[in-house]
């Protein structure tokens, strides 16, 4: 039996193929795919820039599908379910892993990134990593819960207390959703910076309170006064200004959480961290926390319909690729469905 497959086969390419649908094995199911989140880790992938996945690959790890097989000893599934995917798999038996924190398995590796992904009709996976959808959650809004659950991880390495001030830099969809669980969490004042119009006000309809466009000349003026005002700060952005503003921003005692990759080294005012007496906490995947965030779609406590902003058909995939790569400003959150 065959199945249609998009791959990424060299610099900024990708090429439509077939391949062999493979059989699921112990403790393996096989999935339909249904809906693909594109996402900046497949461009930074194909570009060349991320230093792992090989091609002739097919990318895709912001997945969801229908359970369409199941192999020897998977217990809890039928065919039929409907699914998404933690894309990260852990060796299974050492420490980190036997302690639920298999992110930090020196032999993990991540469907779509390091392992055939899901740009594909259908992808056998570990049954482990398949978490049942709620009825509420459609299959466009369940490819989400893979960029949530990393968002997730990293609100849990904070303590944010009622009442307290917070900002996001970066108006990407990491930001967007950092705006969501700050204020579902109980920060009664959450300031998300950017630099883009369409996306600040994208931010305030999620419950932003306030947005700042940083390449407006009013952003500039307006920064000494927001100096020393945060509780929290998130940088979504991950770059060296980014960085400075977040340690400025942050009153002493604050609480800074670095999510956003720089990609190379970068300098930062170590001093002011020290004299501030600052928290910092970096953070990736959290495999702990996939059941909440389905819970959290479900109740509406995080919204991600309105950033899904643009739809292409699976024989489109390319198209949808070459839209979020030349329309960086427009493309929030492509999503690739089949038919
Ligand atoms: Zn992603
Ligand atoms: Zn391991």
């Amino acid at each position: 039996m065959q199945k249609k497959v998009w791959q990424w086969t060299g610099l900024n390419e990708v090429t439509s193929t077939t391949a062999e649908r493979g059989q699921p094995g112990t403790g393996e199911a096989e999935i339909r795919i249904v809906s693909i989140g594109i996402c900046g880790t497949d461009l930074h992938i194909m570009s060349g820039h991320a230093g792992f996945g090989v091609p002739p690959l097919p990318l895709g790890h912001e997945l969801a599908g229908v359970v369409e097989r199941i192999g020897p000893g998977v217990d809890g599934w039928q065919p039929g379910d409907r699914v998404c995917i933690d894309p990260l798999i852990g060796c299974g038996v050492c420490r980190e892993c036997l302690a639920g924190s298999k992110h930090r398995c020196a032999q993990s590796g991540e469907i779509g990134l390091h392992y055939p992904g899901g740009w594909q009709e259908y992808l056998v996976a570990p049954a482990a990593n398949l978490y049942r959808l709620p009825d509420a959650v459609s299959f466009e809004e369940a490819t989400q819960a893979e960029t949530l659950h990393c968002c997730l991880g990293g609100i849990d390495k904070l303590d944010i207390r009622l009442g307290c001030h917070a900002a996001v830099i970066g108006d990407g969809p990491t930001g967007l959703y950092y705006v969501q669980l700050l204020k579902a969490a109980g920060a009664s004042k959450v300031t998300l910076f950017g630099m883009r119009d369409g996306r600040l006000e994208l931010g305030r309809r999620l419950g932003a309170d306030v947005t700042v466009n940083l390449r407006s000349p009013d952003a500039a003026a307006a920064e000494p006064e927001a100096a020393e005002t945060q509780d929290i700060a998130i940088d979504a952005a991950g770059n060296e200004a980014s960085l400075k503003l977040c340690i400025d921003l942050l009153k002493r005692g604050g609480q800074l959480l670095l999510f956003g990759l720089p990609g190379h080294p970068i300098l930062a005012d170590i001093q002011a961290v020290v004299l501030k007496e600052l928290t910092l906490s970096g953070s990736t995947n959290a495999p702990q926390v996939w059941p909440r965030v389905l819970e959290l779609m479900a109740s509406g406590s995080v919204q991600v319909k309105p950033l899904l902003s643009q739809r292409y058909p699976f024989e489109e995939l390319d198209l949808a690729i070459a839209f979020a790569r030349n329309e960086p400003d427009e493309a929030v959150k492509i999503i690739v469905s089949h038919s």
